[in-house]
C-alpha cells in the first residue's frame, strides 16, 4: 500500500513540521513516568506562552477540535443557562449546537456568511439578557475565511458573563491575547496553524472560569471531559483520569517548541505575508474573493473561475500534483474553494508550487 505525501492547502490539517514528524519516533512512556510528566509540565508552559495568558489551567484535552468545543460548553453551561452565540459560518453553528445539548436557551447573533460579527452586537445582545452566563464567539471562521474581532469583548470583564473563544485556526497564525482581551475559555486544535497532526485540543480557563467550574450546581455531564478530573492529573494530583495520548503529546510540545523558536510575532509575520501574495495572486486566474472584510491569511476562500468544475479540478490537483485544497461550505459548495496557508506550510514555497500548478491547469 503506497502512502502518497500530499502538499496539505485545505483548512486543515496542514502538513507537521518536520521536528514535530520526528518526535513520533519517540518511545512510548507510561502517562504517569516522571520524565514523561515534566513533558506535560512543558506544554503546559507553552502553551500559556502561546495563548498569551497567565492561566494555571492550561492542558490539552485529548480529541480534536471539536473536543475542545465541547469540553468549554459543558463545563461551563448549566442546563437553563442562556449562552449569546456569535454565528457567521459553520462553527458558530456548531456552537449553537453544542451549547442547546448543554440545555442552554441560544441567543443567535448573526452576520451573514463572509461578512464579520460587530462585536458591539454580541455587547448589546449581552446587556439585554445580562444574566447570560456567557457569550461565545469564533475567532477565526474557517468556513468563510473570516476574522471576528474579540478584543473590544473585553467588557465583560465588567459582567458576570464570562467569554469564550474559539481560536481553532487562529492559534499561532494571527494574534490570540487571551489576557489582554478578557478570554475567560479558550480551545484551538493541533492541525491548523500549530502545525500538529489532529487529535488534541489545548484549552485555557481563566480563574474566574475555574471558579465557575468548581461552584456548579450539578456535576459535568461528561465524565470523560470534566476539566476538574482531568486538571488532577495534569496538575499536582496527578491522579489518573484517563490514559494520556503520550505520542501525540510528544508531537504538541514539538511543535509548539518550533513555534516558540521561530517567534509568536514571526509566525504571524510569515502566516500574513503567505498570504497576502496568495491573496493577490488568486483573481489573476479568475477567483475572487469570497470574503469582504476582514479576510484570514490563514484560510483564503473563493469563487471559482466561470466554467471550472470544482471536483475535476481538486481531482487534477490531487492525482497530477500531490496538493490538496478545500471545498467550499454553504453557499460556497461546489462553486468555491478553501485554501489554507497553516503553520509548516504558511510559506512562499506554498504560494508558488500551488500558483504553478494552476498555470498548468487553467492557464493564467
Ligand atoms: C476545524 C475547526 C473546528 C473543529 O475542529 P476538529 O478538529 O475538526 O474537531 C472548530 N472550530 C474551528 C474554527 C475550526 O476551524
Amino acid at each position: 500500500m503506497a502512502h502518497p505525501d500530499r502538499l496539505l492547502l485545505g483548512p486543515g490539517p496542514s502538513n507537521p513540521y518536520p521536528e514535530v514528524v520526528e518526535a513520533f519516533q519517540r518511545p512510548v512512556l507510561g502517562h504517569l513516568d516522571p520524565d514523561f510528566l515534566a513533558v506535560l509540565d512543558e506544554i503546559a508552559d507553552r502553551l500559556r506562552a502561546v495563548f498569551r495568558t497567565a492561566n494555571p489551567l492550561t492542558l490539552p484535552v485529548s480529541g480534536t477540535g471539536s473536543a475542545g468545543m465541547e469540553a468549554c460548553f459543558v463545563n461551563l453551561v448549566e442546563p437553563g443557562d442562556t449562552v449569546v452565540v456569535g454565528v457567521n459560518g459553520v462553527f458558530g453553528e456548531r456552537m449553537c449546537e453544542v451549547a442547546r445539548r448543554c440545555g442552554a436557551t441560544v441567543v443567535r447573533v448573526e452576520a451573514p456568511w463572509g461578512r464579520a460579527i460587530d462585536p458591539q452586537r454580541l455587547l448589546d445582545a449581552r446587556a439585554a439578557a445580562p444574566h447570560a452566563r456567557l457569550v461565545a464567539v469564533v475567532h477565526a471562521e474557517t468556513s468563510t475565511g473570516v476574522e471576528n474581532e474579540i478584543a473590544p469583548l473585553a467588557e465583560l470583564q465588567g459582567t458576570d458573563t464570562l467569554l469564550l473563544v474559539d481560536t481553532v485556526t487562529s492559534l499561532g497564525g494571527i494574534p490570540v491575547e487571551v489576557d489582554a482581551w478578557g478570554v475567560d475559555a479558550a480551545y484551538s486544535a493541533t492541525q491548523k496553524c500549530l502545525g500538529v497532526p489532529p487529535g488534541l485540543a489545548p484549552v485555557t480557563f481563566s480563574p474566574r472560569a475555574a471558579e465557575r467550574v468548581r461552584s456548579r450546581g450539578a456535576a459535568v455531564q461528561s465524565w470523560y471531559l470534566d476539566l476538574s478530573l482531568i486538571a488532577d492529573y495534569v496538575g499536582a494530583a496527578r491522579r489518573y483520569h484517563h490514559t494520556a495520548p503520550i505520542s501525540m503529546l510528544y508531537a504538541l510540545h514539538a511543535g509548539l517548541g518550533v513555534l516558540l523558536d521561530e517567534g509568536l510575532e514571526a509566525s504571524w509575520a510569515r502566516h500574513r505575508d503567505a498570504g497576502a501574495r496568495l491573496q493577490e495572486a488568486l483573481p489573476g486566474y479568475g477567483f475572487r474573493a469570497f470574503a469582504t472584510e476582514r479576510r484570514l491569511p490563514q484560510l483564503t476562500s473563493v469563487w471559482l473561475p466561470d466554467g471550472v468544475d470544482d471536483a475535476k479540478l481538486r481531482d487534477e490537483l490531487r492525482t497530477r500534483f500531490d496538493i490538496e485544497v478545500g471545498g467550499g461550505l454553504g453557499e460556497l459548495a461546489g462553486k468555491g474553494w478553501r485554501i489554507g496557508l497553516m503553520g509548516h506550510g504558511a510559506r512562499e514555497r506554498s504560494v508558488t508550487t500551488l500558483l504553478g500548478a494552476l498555470d498548468a491547469l487553467l492557464g493564467r
